[in-house]
């Protein structure tokens, strides 16, 4: 499957601004939608992006409207939500206007906390999730906005400003700090990456878990304010009833599909394997070609992931021989032994031919882990995988997935330049 450059472009955010609703409410694009709703009273926010799009945001913001802004909301607490807030202190300072509230879930105070508990490992969790990017993605909490209005629970949070109601509803689902905006006097939706106009991002597997249920839950319940408009957290403007319903009602089943089948498999007695392989086998067409499923960042086999890792612990092959396994490399050398590394090659590049490239990542490892000189064939094998991870990450539409393999690829390049250095003195 391709996905078109201008697709990607426009899901993570180069798009123009949107004015809809009685040109009330806006869609600005930055990587990270920010939502806003004007009333004669001032400008309620929903998000502020991340850090470097900040300025981005708050010029476009001002191109079209130059009241002040009274409320912001956070959707949830990732980077790319609520960090650009500096523009808009500066606009507050300079201006000598009252500080807005700000307001979040609770669960996006711990999510800070945890940030900032967590700083380093973020910073390198980060340097691996977006390796291979040309500009480094840092993630830092220690400079908040810190919210004034904190919503605790499930409780729906609800307030008037310029004649408008707006009301908050928690959900969990990317994160167990999810807020969504319906602001009824509009029928508009403000969703935050509860919809992202692509494959929901639940079971990214650098990050904590994520929740496939609670995700078609919520849908569920922004279907029934039967909305006119939809504000995704990444992507274009969602206009018109019956296209929202059907792109909440395609999500939820969705959600509702992976997390149900493992579920089902889980209660058969299978371990992960059989489970992961059984629900590729049974991956309706609907939802592989669905506009708005597209696995552009996250996709379905991570779904899968995020439903087991729920319920399960990490013991999850049943082999013993799992529980507390040898290192990978004494495994190698001792297959090795068995067998030498030509013959693993040669393996290797068989079903190379035959179009089995994560079979032959497998062979081509034990060459890798397992040799203990180094000489031309280990880096003929180190040139191999490298091939085959950048071939992998060709047909990889996943951000995520393209990532993982890129980086791969990227790190053995380091290597093997190491190897022919060595070998030539
Ligand atoms: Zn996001």
């Amino acid at each position: 499957m391709k996905i078109s450059q201008e697709r990607i472009r426009r899901t993570f955010g180069f798009i123009p601004t949107a004015t809809f609703a009685d040109g009330v409410c806006h869609l600005i694009g930055g990587f990270g939608n920010c939502g806003v709703v004007e009333t004669d009273e001032g400008l309620v926010i929903f998000d502020i992006t991340m850090k470097p799009l900040g300025p981005k945001i708050f010029r476009d913001l001002r191109k079209v409207s130059d009241k002040p802004v009274k409320y912001i909301i956070y959707s949830h607490g990732h980077f790319d939500h609520c960090f650009g807030f500096a523009p808009f202190l500066q606009e507050i300072m300079e201006k000598g206007w009252e500080m807005p509230e700000v307001i979040a879930h609770e669960n996006c105070v711990k999510r800070f906390e945890k940030y900032r508990m967590l700083d380093k490992y973020h910073i390198w969790l980060n340097q691996q999730q977006f390796a291979s990017l040309k500009t480094p993605v840092e993630v830092s909490a220690h400079e908040t906005l810190d919210p004034t209005i904190i919503i605790k629970g499930n409780e729906i949070y609800t307030f008037e400003l310029g004649g408008f109601t707006f009301e908050l509803y928690p959900e969990w689902g990317e994160t167990d700090d999810a807020i969504w905006l319906w602001v009824p006097n509009k029928k508009v939706i403000f969703a935050g990456d509860l919809m992202v106009s692509h494959f929901p991002n639940v079971g990214n597997p650098y990050k904590v878990q994520r929740y496939p249920k609670h995700w078609a839950l919520a849908m569920e319940r922004m279907m029934e304010k039967n909305a006119d408009y939809l504000v995704p957290g990444h992507g274009e403007l969602i206009e018109g009833k019956e296209k929202v319903k059907e792109v909440l009602s395609i999500t939820a089943e969705a959600m509702h599909f992976v997390h149900d089948e493992v579920v089902k498999r889980m209660n058969e007695g299978k371990w992960f394997e059989q489970i992961f392989h059984e629900m590729l086998e049974i991956f309706p067409e609907k939802f592989k070609n669905h506009p708005y499923l597209l696995p552009m960042y996250g996709c379905y086999e991570f779904a899968i992931h995020a439903v087991y890792r729920l319920y399960h612990g990490w013991y999850d092959t049943g082999n013993p021989t799992d529980l507390f396994p040898a290192k990978s490399a004494d495994v190698a050398k001792e297959f090795l032994k068995v067998a030498d590394s030509t013959k693993f090659l040669e393996q290797a590049k068989k079903t190379i031919e035959q179009g089995k490239l994560q079979l032959a990542l497998h062979l081509l490892d034990v060459i890798i882990n397992g040799s203990e000189s180094e000489n031309a064939l280990l880096l003929e094998t180190l040139k191999l995988k490298s091939k085959v991870l950048k071939q992998k990450a060709n047909t990889e539409t996943s951000f995520i997935a393209n990532k993982i393999n890129n980086k791969g690829a990227l790190t053995l390049r380091h290597k093997i330049k190491e190897l022919k250095k060595k070998l030539k003195s």
